[in-house]
């Protein structure tokens, strides 16, 4: 258990995005009922909300809870205060990230793939991607990850999901680039890598 931070729930109703609407929460326990990640979570959205509440810096923003929602909006319509909390999981996925706790390391990782790709030109090549995700971490870790995955790949392949081809670039890339480095500045994170 980490130790008791008593500005914390302030940090996250002042610096996270759609933190204050936490405020509204009442703790019934329908987002928790609901989620159908519940169960692979360490911290249901309810609980997340009162360690928060609670002052539970290191154990909120270290908690897997915050970067496995899917966003599939079951909690979100039956909320019966209306509390955005999709948006309330990402805001505090995000502030984690900038904040050094990379709850689950895979998933950051392939985030910051598919926004490179996005970045460079403008939709998902899934060979390329793949490739630059699995390899991050070496050769041997690269391979193991894609042979993991041959069976999918082959099977999406031969239903034509996959393009033998690379993906080329969209004509409105320096478009978007600029719509996208907005986006990253309004975060305050900074430019996009490519
Ligand atoms: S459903 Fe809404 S009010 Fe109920 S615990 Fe979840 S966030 Fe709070
Ligand atoms: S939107 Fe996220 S937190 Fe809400 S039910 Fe779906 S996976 Fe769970």
């Amino acid at each position: 258990m980490g130790s008791y931070d008593p500005s914390f729930a302030k940090e996250v109703f002042e610096n996270v995005d759609f933190g204050d609407e936490i405020k509204m929460c009442m703790q019934c326990g329908v987002c928790a009922a609901s989620c159908p990640l519940s169960l692979q979570m360490d911290h249901s959205p309810r609980q997340i909300f009162t360690l928060i509440r609670a002052g539970k810096r290191e154990e909120v923003l270290g908690s897997q809870a915050i970067m496995l929602c899917t966003s599939c909006y079951t909690c979100e319509v039956r909320c019966p205060r209306k509390i955005p909390v999709i948006d309330v999981m990402h805001g505090l996925a995000n502030y984690a990230l900038k904040h050094d706790f990379v709850p689950r390391k895979d998933t950051a990782n392939f985030g910051g793939k598919f926004w490179d790709q996005i970045y460079r030109i403008g939709r998902i090549d899934e060979k390329d991607l793949s490739r630059r995700y699995f390899f991050a971490e070496g050769i041997i870790e690269g391979i193991k990850g894609l042979l993991g995955f041959s069976d999918i790949g082959l099977r999406l392949f031969l239903h034509k999901r996959i393009k033998p081809l690379p993906e080329r670039k969209i004509k409105g890339i320096i478009s978007l680039r600029k719509m996208l480095d907005k986006a990253e500045k309004m975060r305050g994170r900074g430019g996009a890598s490519v």
